[in-house]
C-alpha cells in the first residue's frame, strides 16, 4: 500500500529569514495538536510545505480537511508519497482520482519540479500520467474546467500526489499575534469575532456573562458548546464565565433605566480588561457591526471604549448580518448560537435604552456605583474551562500571600 500524508501548502507573503522558521514551528506544532492520533510521528517541514504522515491510509482525505481549517493554512491535499518511480506516481494518480472524486468524467494533471536533478519535465510528467489515466480509466482530458485536476509535487527525495486541492483557512497560525480577550455571548455574533481573531494569529481567551442567578445557566451551557465549536482551530484557550445578574439586579436599582445596558456593557468591559491583565492580553474584542442593533451606534460605541484602557477590536464591525451568517455556518458555530436562552442583556432590560449616550451621563451614572468593588466581585464568581490550544500560556498562579493587580477576587486557578 502507498504511504499517504496531508500535505500542508501556506502562504509565504511576509516571510522571511527568523519570521519564517518561527512560523513554520508554530503551524507545526498546532497541526500536530489539531490532529492528534491521525497523524503517524512529526510532523515534517520539506520546501516551503508542511508534511503530515497519516496513520491510517484511509483517512487521508479528512485529515487534509481537517487540516485545512487551522489558521496559516492555505490548501491541503491528500497526498500519496511516492519514490520517483514513474510507475508509481501512475498509479498513485489514479488511486487519488478514485478517492477524492469518484464521480468525475474529466480531469487535468498539474505537476511541478522543485528538485531539479528529478530527469523528467514537469510537461512529460504531465503527458506521461495523464496518458495513463486516460487509459486506465477513459477519462477526458479537460484543461479549462476539469472536474478533478491531479497535482504531483517532486520535492527532494520524493513526489506527492494528490487529487484537488482542500482550500484553508489562510490567516496566520495561532500564536504569532499574542493574545486577546474576546467577549463571548451565546449569540451569533462574538463566536465569529473570536474566531476572525484567531485566523490572524491571537491566542483567544474568552468571557461570558450569564444572569445567573436571575436566571438560569442555560446561556454558559451553551457558550461552552460554542467554545467547543471553535476549539477545533486551536486558537481558544481558555473561557472564563461571569455570573453577572447580582451584578445587572444593583446597576438596575440604581441607574437611569435608559443608560442601563451601556452601563452593563461597560462593567463586563471593565472585567474583561481585568482578565486581560491577568492573561497578558493587550486587546479585547468584541462582536458588535456598525447599527446593527439599536445599541451598536457609534456614540454608543466610543461610550463603551471609554471604559478601556486597552483596543477594543471589532473585527465584524464593517459586516452585514448575513455576511457574519455565512460566517458562523462556516466554522459551526451558527446551530449553537440559535438555540434559545436567556441572555443576561434582556435582564432588568429597559423600555426604551439609550441609542446616542453620552459619556458624561455615564460617568455620572457610574459615580453612584462602586464600579471596583463590582469588578472585583464578578472576579470572585468567575470560573472557567479550558481548551485544547498548544499557543496558550495560562496566567501563572500568584504565590499566597502576594497581592496581583486585581486582588479582591481569588485566583483563578484555584476556582
Ligand atoms: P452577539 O450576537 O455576539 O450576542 P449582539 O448582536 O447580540 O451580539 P449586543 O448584545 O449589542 O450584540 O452585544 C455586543 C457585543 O457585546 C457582543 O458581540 C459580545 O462581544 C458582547 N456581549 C454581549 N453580551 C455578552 C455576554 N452575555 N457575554 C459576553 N459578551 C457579551
Ligand atoms: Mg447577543
Amino acid at each position: 500500500m502507498l504511504r499517504r500524508a496531508a500535505l500542508i501548502h501556506y502562504h509565504e507573503i511576509g516571510l522571511k529569514g527568523r519570521n519564517r522558521a518561527a512560523f513554520e514551528r508554530r503551524l507545526a506544532a498546532n497541526l500536530a495538536a489539531a490532529l492528534g492520533g491521525e497523524a503517524d510521528g512529526r510532523v515534517r517541514r520539506i520546501a516551503s510545505r508542511l508534511l503530515v504522515p497519516v496513520a491510517r491510509p484511509g483517512r487521508a482525505l479528512e485529515v487534509a480537511r481537517r487540516a485545512a481549517a487551522i489558521p496559516g493554512v492555505s490548501y491541503t491535499g491528500a497526498a500519496y508519497l511516492v519514490g520517483r518511480a514513474a510507475d508509481e506516481m501512475e498509479r498513485a494518480a489514479l488511486e487519488a482520482i478514485a478517492e477524492a472524486a469518484p464521480g468525475a468524467s474529466s480531469f487535468a494533471m498539474d505537476a511541478r519540479r522543485s528538485s531539479t536533478d528529478y530527469p523528467e519535465s514537469s510537461m512529460d510528467m504531465n503527458v506521461r500520467i495523464g496518458r495513463a489515466v486516460q487509459q486506465a480509466t477513459g477519462l477526458r482530458v479537460d484543461l479549462q474546467q476539469p472536474d478533478v485536476t491531479v497535482h504531483v509535487e517532486v520535492v527532494q527525495g520524493d513526489a506527492y500526489v494528490y487529487a484537488g486541492k482542500v482550500s484553508g483557512v489562510g490567516g496566520l497560525p495561532v500564536g504569532t499575534s499574542g493574545k486577546v480577550v474576546a467577549l463571548i455571548s451565546a449569540g451569533i455574533d462574538s463566536p465569529v469575532a473570536a474566531w476572525r481573531l484567531m485566523k490572524r494569529g491571537a491566542v483567544v481567551v474568552g468571557v461570558h456573562f450569564s444572569g445567573v442567578p436571575h436566571t438560569d445557566d442555560l446561556s454558559e451551557r451553551f457558550a461552552r458548546e460554542i467554545g467547543g465549536a471553535l476549539e477545533r482551530y486551536g486558537g481558544l484557550g481558555r473561557l472564563y464565565f461571569v455570573a453577572f445578574g447580582d451584578l445587572q439586579r444593583e446597576i438596575s436599582l440604581q441607574a437611569p433605566p435608559d443608560l442601563r445596558v451601556l452601563l452593563y456593557r461597560r462593567l463586563m468591559i471593565r472585567v474583561a480588561e481585568a482578565l486581560a491583565e491577568r492573561e497578558g492580553a493587550l486587546a479585547l474584542v468584541t462582536g458588535e457591526s456598525l447599527g446593527q442593533v439599536a445599541s451598536q451606534t457609534l456614540e454608543n460605541i466610543a461610550a463603551v471604549d471609554a471604559s478601556a484602557a486597552r483596543p477594543v477590536l471589532r473585527p465584524l464591525i464593517g459586516m452585514d448580518k448575513l455576511e457574519i451568517i455565512g460566517d458562523a455556518r462556516a466554522i459551526g458555530t451558527y446551530e449553537l448560537s440559535i438555540q434559545p436562552h436567556a441572555d443576561c442583556c434582556t435582564l432588568f432590560m429597559p423600555r426604551t435604552p439609550a441609542t446616542r449616550a453620552r459619556v458624561e451621563d455615564l460617568d455620572a451614572a457610574e459615580d453612584a456605583l462602586d464600579t471596583g468593588r463590582m469588578v472585583a466581585d464578578a472576579l470572585a464568581s468567575v470560573r472557567h474551562e479550558d481548551y485544547a490550544c498548544p499557543a496558550y500560556r495560562p496566567p501563572r498562579r500568584r504565590r499566597p500571600g502576594r497581592s496581583g493587580p486585581e486582588q479582591a477576587g481569588p485566583d483563578v486557578e484555584e476556582v
